[in-house]
């Protein structure tokens, strides 16, 4: 199906999902669930979606202007459930292998799309890894259920949307100084700003930063300090510059290292490349302060929420994340933010292609929008 198609088919389903009742009254005044249990079959519905970055991203060890991307709705009823898979590279997918997970999925053999739990542990065991393909279909099948109850997912799971933390942006090194202005310049309407680390100019970026900004900083090194030595002085430089945490200081496999720097950093330690699992985050309490969220290694919002809920009850941060995506998963990762110490959700603003209209930042803090059923989104016209 071509993209115009793809997008009428799917406003279609917006505008009847937005008549969908949450449930009818009884006789008796009492509410009843006689209408939210579907009676057709699922159908899952895929393709490939390229995402065009607006600046080059300079990581740790790569750059690139791109990340390839897979769309996937899920019908039921005429109602159509949003989802995606984005891959950035180090992740190990790729649309191939996005797709090719995809086409063994088969939801038609559930009779109850409720059934969130079994469909969870179906998707989970077709093949180990592929997370970012099972998010794209968990976040779809959120979208067809808030639909069908007729609410937005923080409300389902009783969360205060006032709540919402503050998002951070981010900005790397840029050779070009014109470039490194405008990057800079872009971060003005936030409240925290990300600074990815692990290159040649950590210190000077954020002593250009501070040439004309002292907005509070995070920063995340993406594993690039080789020594813990050189993680815990970058970590003690950071918290005389407003720094609020540091994310991935070292390389996921140094954990004893990592501990040895969390007893001595004054700034909170996040685990990101260690983390993918919720399998993981009782051993991370170990040697780190929190957890670094995101639908494209939890496998969606099912295991994301359980991630947040078990953090916290560990006494750990809890930070929300998300890869280069359009505002599909972006908003659906804003949906568990309330749960949250701090929020990086702007990958839907850094790319060109956004086709769809969901989370706003507002004064720098994550907004969700308040009358959107499911995962919160509509396409764009
Ligand atoms: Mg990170």
């Amino acid at each position: 199906m071509n993209r115009r198609n793809f997008l009428r088919t799917a406003g279609l389903g917006a505008a009847l999902a937005a008549v969908s009742p949450i449930s009818s009254i009884s006789a008796f005044g009492q509410p009843t669930t006689k209408n939210v249990v579907p009676t057709g079959r699922m159908k899952l519905t895929f393709e490939p979606y390229t995402l065009k970055l607006k600046h080059a991203f300079n990581l740790a060890k790569n750059q690139r202007t791109t990340t390839p991307g897979v769309q996937v709705r899920i019908q039921l009823d005429g109602i159509t459930g949003y989802g995606e898979a984005s891959m950035p590279p180090y992740l190990g997918e790729n649309v191939d292998s996005v797709m090719s997970f995809l086409s063994k999925v088969d939801l038609g053999q559930f009779a109850d799309p409720f059934r969130v739990a079994d469909i969870h542990e179906y998707i989970d065991n077709l093949a180990p890894r592929n997370s970012a393909a099972k998010a794209s279909v968990d976040i779809a099948l959120h979208d067809v259920l808030g639909k069908i109850m007729g609410q937005p997912w923080y409300k389902i799971w009783g969360l205060n949307p006032d709540k919402t933390p503050n998002t951070s942006y981010t900005i790397s090194y840029q050779q070009d100084p014109h470039e490194m202005a405008k990057e800079i310049e872009e971060t003005k309407p936030f409240r925290i700003i990300k600074v990815k680390m692990g290159l040649n100019h950590d210190k000077e970026l954020v002593n250009l930063l501070r040439k004309t900004s002292d907005t509070q900083i995070c920063v995340d090194a993406n594993q690039g300090w080789d020594t813990k030595e050189k993680a815990l002085e970058m970590c003690k430089w950071l918290a005389d510059n407003n720094c609020a945490f540091v994310e991935q200081p070292l390389p996921k496999e140094m954990f004893a290292e990592t501990a040895w720097l969390r007893e001595r950093s004054p700034l909170p330690i996040i685990a990101d490349e260690a983390f993918q699992r919720i399998t993981d985050v009782r051993k991370l309490s170990e040697a780190y302060d929190g957890v670094n969220i995101k639908l494209m290694k939890s496998t969606g919002l099912y295991e994301a929420h359980q991630m947040a809920q078990l953090a916290r009850n560990l006494g750990m941060k809890v930070m929300v994340g998300c890869m280069t995506e359009t505002s599909a998963a972006v908003t659906a990762a804003a949906q568990l933010s309330p749960l949250c110490d701090w929020a990086d959700l702007d990958g839907n603003l850094l790319i060109a292609n956004d086709i769809f209209d969901g989370i706003k930042i507002v004064d720098g803090k994550v907004t969700i929008p308040a009358d959107r059923p499911g995962i919160g989104v509509i396409p764009k016209a």
